[in-house]
């Protein structure tokens, strides 16, 4: 791990090395070489719950509270192998195009299961936004540029937004959406780009 800290801050730009399973990487500029790259799974809707994504073999017979403020919940791939890895990689603002590569996989998964689009894109926000760098933020703006579907930056009324998250059962996240129904959206859809 400590290895490959050092490795991706020299080679921030063009890593030589899937950062997965250290083979040679061929595209310069991507992180994972071919054969994980085609890793990414995407999530597979039979086995998981329509509305929470959690899968079906843990759910119980009612949805979890998290899932409350939001009327559907969106989700890409798996926490496991190179989307963990990823997610790791973005989250340590090593490597500059991680929220792009993430956004990708959102869109591509919005497409092959013909999602309906929200009107508006946020992130679950606390009073310090701004201060801190927020892995979440930085993946909503890319998927906004993708989708050209602008960031909410005023009231949410009468909107269907789209919240941009890794977290989805993070309390932040359930807090968040509650906060957001206060000023009355046509509909808050959660869209989680790892579960
Ligand atoms: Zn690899
Ligand atoms: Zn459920």
């Amino acid at each position: 791990m400590i290895r490959k800290f050092f490795r991706s801050l020299e080679d921030l730009f063009f890593p030589p090395l899937c950062f997965h399973c250290d083979e040679d990487v061929c595209e310069e500029g991507t992180p994972f070489c071919k054969n994980c790259s085609e890793l990414f799974e995407p999530l597979d809707p039979s086995e998981r719950c329509s509305r929470c994504l959690q899968p079906l073999s843990h759910h119980s017979s009612h949805c979890p509270s998290f899932t409350k403020p939001y009327f559907q919940v969106y989700g890409s791939f798996e926490n496991w192998g190179p989307p963990a890895v990823l997610l790791k990689l973005h989250q340590s603002q090593l490597f500059p195009k991680t929220a792009s590569l993430i956004a990708c996989f959102m869109l591509i998964e919005i497409e092959r299961r013909k999602l309906p689009l929200p009107e508006l894109l946020t992130w679950p926000q606390t009073p310090w936004k701004g201060v801190l760098p927020s892995p979440d933020k930085e993946i909503a703006e890319a998927l906004s540029h993708l989708l050209k579907i602008p960031l909410a930056e005023g009231p949410t009324t009468g909107k269907t937004v789209g919240v941009v998250t890794g977290s989805i059962e993070d309390e932040k996240c359930l807090s968040f959406g509650k906060k957001l129904l206060e000023e009355n959206p046509k509909r808050l859809i959660l869209m989680s780009y790892i579960c």
